[in-house]
């Protein structure tokens, strides 16, 4: 099969959601609407952010965001990690682990002194379930300590602009061994993903895919 070359937290997640959808979305490349609004507020929230902190006036941005767009951005500059020292921003990074390549953009890179760094994700809707072991969480931190070369001193911070809290992460060598050997094993499995073997969920309402699903 036609597999994607670089791993993202979204592929691994639809991979972990479900197999068939992995295969048509990202193997297939057949991509489905998805819902405009929320995507429109997520886009401008994180324009703003990464131009605030590359130092870029904003001022004319910030007139133009309607009354929702502003009190996300509202909660988001007043956050307590946002005040830290910013080091990169809608930064691309990859990394391989193993044979495979994972990768993404991360929002941002912040540190508090040159051994604490804290990646931000800033979520216009709630953040993940399990925060730690979330995809996006384990792929960017494995890829920030390979790139910064440091094991310990690494933090993944989900500003969870919803519900105005945050989902603090605190990563070591061993959390970072672990997440390494947890993403190899999924890509592993979705290297011998056999389309032969995908069938049709029974309780498809709410997949986007389930009226091209066979
Ligand atoms: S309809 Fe079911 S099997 Fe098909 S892609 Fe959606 S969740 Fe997966």
């Amino acid at each position: 099969m036609n597999n994607p070359k670089i791993l993202s937290p979204a592929m691994l997640k639809t991979y972990k959601q479900c197999r068939k959808k992995f295969f048509l979305r990202y193997v297939r490349n057949i991509l489905m609407p998805q819902s405009a609004a929320q995507f429109e507020r997520g886009k401008n929230i994180h324009a703003i952010a990464g131009y605030f902190l590359s130092g870029i006036d904003i001022s004319r941005f910030e007139l133009s965001l309607n009354d929702t767009e502003k009190s996300l951005w509202n909660k988001l500059k007043s956050n307590q990690y946002f005040q830290l020292t910013p080091v990169k921003t809608e930064f691309t990074l990859n990394v391989k682990l193993g044979s495979y390549w994972f990768g993404g953009r991360l929002d941002a890179i912040v540190k508090k002194n040159e051994t604490e760094y804290f990646i931000l994700d800033y979520k216009t809707g709630s953040a993940p379930d399990d925060a730690k072991y979330d995809y996006q969480t384990m792929v960017y931190i494995s890829a920030l300590s390979k790139y910064l070369k440091i094991t310990e001193g690494l933090n993944f911070v989900y500003i969870d602009l919803k519900n105005n809290q945050n989902i603090l992460i605190k990563s070591d060598e061993q959390l970072i061994a672990e997440y390494e050997t947890r993403l190899i094993k999924t890509a592993e499995q979705i290297a011998s993903l056999n389309e032969n073997s995908l069938t049709k969920c029974k309780d498809n309402k709410k997949c986007e895919y389930s009226k091209i699903c066979f």
